[in-house]
């Protein structure tokens, strides 16, 4: 199989990030002007014939339906980040279960066809938050990220389960995909976008992806509309380190964007279900 390009993108807007939870109570969301619309339609421009998957917030599809029912609409995946971004770490097993449920319903209404891709926020998975991720009626998990260093990121041991591609087998009908990062000795080195995607310049993030590539057969990367928008309101109140991390290089992270579609045009780009099923997986 030619090698495979996994682009996700985690639809959600500035204001929703963690970083910002204690600055943007959930409450005052509604007051904020969306900006997440526009910024998913450049996204879509840029991955016009290139198949990806939009892991989407339940909040956000329930205001803008019509983006979502265009993401499906030109040949994405339409895929659950939950429905108001709460780390699903902190919250009980009944509102989980809640959020993960409703998600999945209320993006499939929209589209008229099955959800079956989860995202936790901020890669707040665990053990017990993939088998209940599972027992939602969801064919896959893509929220592990092996780069351990992040607090917020949650843990999972997968080194007993058989591996199928980048695709780690959990049961008979549920797979973890995981975020790819590089791996230098034992040292996890995190290239899968978001933040280090801004951060790294181009020419050596484009080799880290291409021993990843060499390594795996498939890169699985991910970002966020709001990523490639340098115009949205600044926040003075962040704390340096968020504000560093939140607002460096989104006037650059466009062109980067094209610059890496364009590099790895040769491959194949593929959403997280059809990599699942062309490797004969699901
Ligand atoms: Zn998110």
């Amino acid at each position: 199989m030619k090698p495979s390009i996994l682009m996700t993108i985690d639809v959600e807007d500035w204001f929703q990030v963690e970083n910002f939870k204690k600055l943007v109570s959930y409450d005052s969301w509604d007051s904020y002007a969306l900006r997440v619309e526009q910024n998913t339609y450049r996204l879509l421009d840029l991955l016009e014939n290139r198949p990806s998957t939009f892991f989407c917030m339940g909040w956000v599809a329930k205001r803008l339906p019509d983006m979502i029912r265009e993401i499906h609409r030109r040949g994405h995946e339409v895929a659950s980040h939950g429905y108001k971004h709460d780390l699903c770490n902190l919250m009980s097993y009944d509102d989980l279960k809640q959020d993960l449920t409703n998600s999945k319903s209320l993006l499939e209404d929209i589209i008229g066809a099955p959800v079956i891709g989860y995202r936790a926020p901020s890669f707040s998975i665990n053990a017990d938050i993939l088998k209940l991720i599972e027992d939602c009626g969801y064919g896959y998990d893509s929220s592990f990220n092996s780069f351990a260093m992040h607090g917020r990121y949650g843990h999972l041991d997968l080194s007993g389960c058989e591996k199928q591609g980048i695709a780690v087998k959990i049961s008979e009908t549920f797979y973890e995909l995981p975020v790819s990062n590089l791996k230098i000795g034992k040292r996890i080195i995190p290239w899968a976008g978001g933040g280090y995607f801004r951060l790294i310049p181009f020419p050596v993030f484009k080799q880290g992806v291409k021993i990843i590539l060499r390594r795996d057969n498939a890169y699985l990367f991910y970002m966020h509309p709001w990523e490639i928008d340098p115009d949205q309101p600044r926040s003075e109140e962040l704390p340096l380190f968020y504000k560093f991390r939140h607002y460096a290089n989104l006037d650059k992270t466009h062109l980067k964007l094209s610059a890496m579609l364009d590099s790895f045009n040769q491959n194949q780009f593929l959403s997280c279900s059809a990599y699942l099923q062309n490797a004969e997986i699901i």
